[in-house]
């Protein structure tokens, strides 16, 4: 719940709290519905904080980083939703921790981005924490259309989109920049994986690419997807080559 993580683009997880519900066609394999059930034994849909010891984790890995000069960037909440509505009594207290680590780069991906504008800390300011990336999951059209806009609606230090599972060709060209406050400055991609996975076609993750490319945003390909896959990431190879673009932060 609190660790170093195998997932590419991120370089730990923190789970402030665990257990969510479905809300479009990108959750049908949630893997952290699988991994509550399954490990946890218990509902997925009953939300539930997690232990105050796991929050300070959080501290220790920013004075680790401060005293090596470097930042860690932190997957929130990888086993449920930020910003989903069960968490709403504890959501500012996770916004101190977030606040504290200033060595920490919290990356937060929400389903739910109609819901970040109300639920920022009080002091989130004109450009937003300096250590908060937000981002939001477009699995299809669909989503974009119905969720970029209100990511869009919040300023952030970065705003990023997660294209995975993609479950078809997408066109987010007109919201994406190479620079941070004027856009999306960096989308992550990838094809689902795990039992009953649904195909990309590479068709989908090629356009998308040269969206993001020809508005020079970051591109940062993970994987094609199907079975699980421990190196999936370094055969991640799209036209010839890995991307693992980082947005730039000023
Ligand atoms: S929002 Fe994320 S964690 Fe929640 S059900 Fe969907 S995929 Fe799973």
């Amino acid at each position: 719940m609190g660790k170093v993580t195998g997932i590419a683009w991120t370089g730990s997880t923190m789970n402030f709290w665990v257990g969510c519900r479905k809300v479009s066609a990108g959750c049908t394999h949630c893997y952290a519905e699988k991994l509550v059930q399954d490990r946890m034994r218990r509902p997925f849909t009953e939300v539930r904080r997690t232990r105050p010891e796991l929050w300070s984790q959080a501290y220790a890995w920013s004075r680790k980083e401060g005293a090596l000069g470097t930042k860690r960037p932190v997957f929130t909440c990888s086993l449920s939703d930020f910003f989903i509505e069960d968490a709403d009594p504890w959501r500012d207290d996770a916004w101190k921790v977030v606040h504290d680590t200033p060595n920490l780069i919290w990356q937060i991906l929400t389903k739910r981005p109609e819901r970040i504008r109300s639920h920022l800390p009080s002091d989130w300011g004109e450009e937003g924490y300096p250590n908060v990336w937000l981002g939001t999951t477009v699995e299809n059209q669909e989503a974009a259309d119905k969720r970029i806009g209100y990511l869009l609606d919040v300023e952030a230090k970065v705003r990023f989109l997660s294209v995975e599972p993609m479950l078809g060709k997408i066109d987010v060209t007109g919201f994406l920049s190479s620079c941070a406050c004027c856009g999306i400055s960096w989308v992550i991609c990838g094809g689902e994986s795990g039992p009953g996975a649904r195909p990309m076609d590479p068709g989908w993750a090629i356009d998308l690419r040269d969206q993001v490319k020809g508005a020079g945003a970051a591109f940062f390909f993970k994987q094609w997807g199907g079975v699980h896959d421990k190196r999936a990431h370094e055969k991640a190879v799209l036209e010839g080559r890995t991307w693992t673009e980082l947005p730039v932060v000023t």
